[in-house]
């Protein structure tokens, strides 16, 4: 439940002064819908407005001038704009306006008045101009003017200074809120009160004023972390609450175990028994097994869908495309059958008999384990007792989807999978509401992939030797970039690359991309596993899982183009077996600093979560590993970057605080509460459900 002194925050936008229903489409796509969104929106830049004279004015720049208006110059045609000369005893101002200004400009300023006009000021043919002045006032409003003025983002027919405006009014509105942070903290931070920082947000004073580090935008980040903190530790308190019936370790998995061509890494015994500590616990487990690619996720929770089995229940695992889900269903059939646990494979599709057979299985609980995609929490999708739950890629579902699957059985264990390498300094804004269990270890017996650059003109030079390569009865990935606003295009590069590649090797080249329907995608990426295709030219389809040991070559194109994150998961995808296996990264003339320093960085590591931390330092702010579309929570104050040691002190001040009053009842707890009901941070997260 809202509290009552925020209910003026939470009006409406268009309740501030001077939003019209011809601009709050654009408020509110700037903004939000509510005054608090407007409150939370921060100024970009400064404006200093440096009172001058005609005679010391800088040209290019931002002035206010005291000025007697002397004559207006109306415009004979549209084109022509309306000028009104005014002079201020050390020379002339012509203030301009282009067209549809009406002679009301005469009526408002005629000849003889003063003003204070403020604006860029600059010069034409030796006559110092201001067009379109942000101000024309009479002297007597001149304080009016701030002399420093906040630049906001702004928006075609959303100026600045209107949304300045409306800024500056939510804050009007904002009240003194009870303190939610801990006083000595609060201290020892020198943190101005809640209200008193908006204050200094909104009037910056200097370029330090808009920096990430000024302390009350330190403040207002914390605030927004602890927040989410908040919600999420309280998330985990609830669901640790709700019982579960033990899955004990089993005979069962033990065999599977046994009978692999390998052994568990010391990473993967590790993952695994702190994953059968949750599953006995009785209490709902949510977990993410976090590793980079390569790691050995899937046994890890194959063994944990071997214990779930020899508990009579089952288990389902789900991955986001069809390719991965057939791999995953073709990795753990055969062990796990061996070991008498039936598993199927359901995916978009099983249609008709086929389809209704593999239901009755699950719903009867012949089958103890499904392997699909989103084909696996359809409505008519019955289980006779689902236990587990395991997401390969978790960050491509939406909760939504998650929870949908989470609720085809009662208090279901989550194992959450991800090959998305969050530096550790950011992990708890993703996943402050889960257990996390790290596969740091790579299994033995990977060669280093051998990892160069090089410009796009060698091109042909390269060919010739892939081609020596794959005479040699070697498979490459060839990686063609594809970005979203130019799928089209992108696609027609990979077409183009393949067809220049058929050239030199022959029908041995295949293509797979997004828009393949799924059973042509299968169908190519079963030629290529099967070595029938030597080269497959791919979009980034190929960068989650895929699984190929022979291939032993990977060529990026425009290597440039793509994060470092996503660059390390393609390379994952050779250097899978024992063999040397390379990684070619081609680059467009000439390359940026940052991306050679990307490219380096590669060469040199191939840790994923080193990688990951590197990228932060490289670039120190705005999405530098694609966190957006790894489920990164869209912080308005907070920069996850920025702010990164202000993430783990508001993860403990949640769990403290929560451990002392779970409720939130007393005074810091109802004070808590109050600044989660600002944030709405609740429905978020991996787990929401
Ligand atoms: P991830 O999903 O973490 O990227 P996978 O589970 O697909 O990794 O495993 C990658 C490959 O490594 C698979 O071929 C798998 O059989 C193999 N593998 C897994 N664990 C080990 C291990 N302990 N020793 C050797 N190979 C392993
Ligand atoms: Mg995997």
């Amino acid at each position: 439940m809202r509290p009552e002194i925020l209910f003026p925050l939470f009006a409406p936008v268009s309740t501030l002064k001077g939003v019209g229903p011809k601009i709050l489409p654009l408020v509110e796509k700037l903004a939000g819908p509510l005054a608090r969104d407007m409150l939370f929106l921060q100024p970009q830049g400064l404006i200093h407005r440096r009172l001058t004279t005609a005679e010391h004015a800088r040209e290019g720049e931002v002035q206010t001038l005291k000025v007697r208006i002397e004559a207006h110059f109306p415009s004979p045609r549209p084109a022509v704009p309306w000028k009104i000369r005014a002079y201020d005893g050390t020379g002339f101002l012509t203030l301009v306006f282009f067209k549809g200004q009406s002679p009301h400009l005469q009526r408002q300023h005629p000849a003889g008045v003063e003003r204070i006009v403020s604006g860029k000021v600059e010069r034409f043919g030796g006559e110092l101009q201001m067009a379109h002045p942000d101000y024309i006032l009479p002297v007597e409003r001149a304080p009016e003017i701030p002399e420093i003025e906040a630049v906001y983002p702004a928006t075609a027919g959303l100026s600045s200074r209107v949304v300045r405006k409306l800024a500056l009014e939510a804050l009007e509105r904002a009240p003194e809120l009870p303190e939610w942070l801990d006083g000595p903290f609060l201290a020892r931070e020198k943190f101005p009160p809640w209200r008193e920082a908006l204050v200094q947000l909104h009037n910056p004073r200097s370029e330090a004023d808009l920096m990430p580090q000024a302390v009350f935008r330190r403040r207002l980040a914390y605030d927004e972390l602890l927040a989410h903190q908040l919600a999420m530790a309280e998330r985990k308190l609830t669901r640790r609450k709700q019982p579960a019936q033990p899955v004990p370790d089993s005979d069962t998995a033990r065999a599977v175990e046994a009978a692999l061509p390998f052994a568990l890494t010391g990473a993967q015994v590790r993952s695994l028994t702190e994953i059968r500590a949750d599953l006995e616990a009785g209490e709902r487990m949510s977990r993410l097994l976090q590793g980079d690619v390569g790691s050995g996720k899937t046994v890890v929770a194959m063994l944990a869908m071997a214990d779930v089995a020899a508990a009579g229940r089952q288990s389902v695992l789900m991955a986001p495309t069809e390719i991965l889900a057939r791999q995953h269903y073709e990795t753990l059939a055969r062990p796990l059958e061996a070991q008498g646990v039936g598993v199927l494979l359901l995916t978009g599709r099983d249609k008709g008999a086929g389809r209704a057979e593999k239901l009755k299985a699950l719903a009867s609980g012949h089958a103890a384990v499904a392997v699909g995609t989103h084909a696996l929490f359809q409505d008519d999708v019955i289980y006779r007792d689902l236990a587990l739950t395991v997401i390969d890629e978790q960050h491509r579902f939406g909760v939504a989807d998650r929870r949908r699957l989470q609720d085809k059985g009662a208090a279901v264990h989550l194992l959450a999978m991800s090959a998305t390498p969050i530096p550790r300094t950011l992990e708890l804004t993703l996943y402050g509401d889960l257990d996390v269990s790290r596969l740091d270890e790579k299994p033995p017996g990977r060669t280093p992939v051998a990892t160069r650059a090089s410009p796009m003109p060698r091109l042909p030079e390269i060919v010739a030797r892939l081609r020596g390569a794959v005479e040699a009865g070697a498979q490459a990935f060839w990686i063609c970039p594809l970005v979203a606003e130019s799928e089209v295009s992108d696609l027609v590069a990979a077409e183009h690359r393949a067809e220049a590649l058929r050239k030199v090797f022959g029908p041995q080249v295949g293509l797979i991309h997004g828009q393949l329907p799924n059973a042509e995608k299968d169908a190519v990426m079963a030629e290529f596993v099967e070595g029938r295709l030597s080269v497959l030219v791919a979009t980034t389809v190929v960068e989650v899982g895929v699984n190929v040991p022979n291939a032993t070559i990977m060529v990026i194109e425009q290597a440039e183009r793509f994060g470092l994150a996503q660059l390390h998961q393609l390379r994952g995808r050779v250097g899978r077996g024992t063999r040397e296996s390379a990684c070619l990264l081609l680059y467009d003339l000439p390359l940026g600093k940052t991306a050679e320093a990307r490219i380096e960085i590669l060469r040199q590591t191939d840790d994923g979560f080193l990688i990951a931390e590197k990228d932060l330092e490289l670039r120190g702010g705005g999405d530098p590993l694609g966190l957006k579309q790894s489920g990164f929570p869209a912080y308005r104050l907070a920069d996850p970057v920025a702010h990164r040691d202000l993430i783990a002190v508001a993860a403990d001040d949640a769990r403290l605080l929560l451990n002392k009053d779970p409720e939130l009842a007393g005074p810091r707890g109802r004070a808590a509460r109050t600044l989660q009901a600002l944030f709405d941070w609740k429905a978020e997260g991996p787990d929401a459900g």
